[in-house]
């Protein structure tokens, strides 16, 4: 049996900032990923923003690692010239009633030393996006947009020339604790391996990793649900200089302008539970995207065209409160360096450079 001294689950836009980071220090490293190459899933179906970190509860990994991850990610996009923008958003109120609403996310904000927000007029929003309507907004200078293909393709090129292998098509299907470490076996395959130190970077497939390395994961409160999103696009409206997002509702941050590198204009991701991974879309909703997006600009139905969608693994169940992320060493349960990442969900692909630190430090 062959033996590998750490091994990464998973090859998303997390696992391979794990790697990239402990490929620096760690001789003995390997990635396993089911698919037949990087970011299949979570980390190819997302708005790409870099967010601020203002929405989340001061002293939540979530606010943490997000701040941290904004300012990591923009350095290491401006080190390796890969295409993004640091466009800022504004988050609109589009009642008089919703200005308590920014009023609030502007304290948390300050509270979690998010720089440079500000709260603005009607005016000064109009004046700098025009074909927006709002009662006022928080002006968020530090989001932006990302090319996250190129940011995964870089990972993968840093960690491998660092040594570490990413073995493709290659689906962990059994972990099995021993006296010092776990052995995996993987789906139609006979090799095994035995691994020291084991990162859960699985996704929305986190919580059967867990369960496989024998978590009891709803006594552990890890068992995750799926929380889907849709997008539109138009080719109505092109070269926004702003994100533009609504106030947030409990499970997402609202059905947003989402600008790409291009210009080119979409609008989500909505939020809706459902039981199976599956990334077909219809025009369910459109209805309510059209209610939605209408609150702050002006679009007929027949601008609005499905695009693509995402899904959430979400801690959270329907109706509950906001889970933080978990990412932890999971010695308490017995499972020493079973370091465990489960409910990765917005905003992960800001806070990934962060993540791979904290994770480094969770390693005895
Ligand atoms: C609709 C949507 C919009 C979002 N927008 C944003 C945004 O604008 N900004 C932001 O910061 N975040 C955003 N997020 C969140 C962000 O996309 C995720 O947090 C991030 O991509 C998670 O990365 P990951 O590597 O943990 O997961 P994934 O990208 O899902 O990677 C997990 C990997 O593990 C592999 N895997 C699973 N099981 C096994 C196994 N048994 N063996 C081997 N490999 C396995 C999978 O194939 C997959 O490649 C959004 C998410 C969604 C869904």
């Amino acid at each position: 049996m062959e033996k590998i001294k750490t091994t990464v689950i998973g090859a998303g836009i997390v696992g391979l900032s794990i790697a990239e980071k402990l490929s620096q220090n760690f001789d003995e490293l390997l990635v396993v990923e089911k698919e037949e190459s990087f970011g299949r899933h979570a980390s190819s179906r997302n708005s790409e923003v870099i967010h601020s970190g203002l929405y989340y509860p001061k002293g939540s990994l979530r606010a943490k690692l997000c701040v941290r991850g904004n300012k990591l990610l923009y350095n290491f996009l401006k080190k390796h010239d890969i295409p993004h923008r640091n466009c800022g958003k504004l988050i609109v109120a589009t009642t008089e009633e919703e200005k308590s609403i920014l009023n609030e996310l502007y304290k948390n904000g300050m509270r979690n030393n998010v720089e440079d927000i500000r709260i603005i007029s009607e005016e000064e929003a109009k004046g700098l996006e025009p074909e927006i309507h709002s009662h006022g907004a928080l002006h968020v200078p530090s989001t932006g947009i990302m090319d996250s293909h190129s940011v995964m393709k870089k990972l993968e090129f840093l960690t491998e020339k660092n040594g570490t292998m990413i073995s493709y098509a290659t689906e962990v299907s059994d972990i099995k604790k021993v006296k010092d470490g776990y052995i995996l076996s993987f789906k139609n395959d006979d090799f095994k391996i035995k691994t020291e130190i084991l990162i859960n970077s699985a996704g929305l497939w986190s919580d059967d990793i867990a369960e496989m390395a024998g978590i009891d994961i709803a006594a552990n409160n890890y068992e995750l649900h799926y929380c889907k999103g849709d997008y539109y696009k138009t080719t109505r409206y092109r070269n926004f200089q702003h994100l533009v997002y609504p106030v947030p509702t409990n499970i997402s941050l609202g059905i947003h302008i989402r600008i790409n590198l291009n210009g080119e204009v979409s609008f989500g991701p909505n939020a809706y539970y459902v039981d199976e991974l599956d990334y077909k879309i219809d025009e369910t909703y459109k209805q309510d995207f059209y209610e939605s997006i209408n609150t702050y600009l002006t679009i007929g139905k027949e601008d609005l065209h499905l695009d693509d969608c995402g899904i959430r693994p979400k801690l959270q169940a329907k109706d509950e409160p906001v889970k933080d992320f978990v990412i932890k060493n999971e010695k308490n349960l017995g499972l020493p360096n079973f370091i465990n990442l489960v409910g990765i969900d917005s905003p992960g692909l800001t806070a990934c450079p962060a993540i791979a630190e904290y994770v480094e430090e969770l390693i005895e």
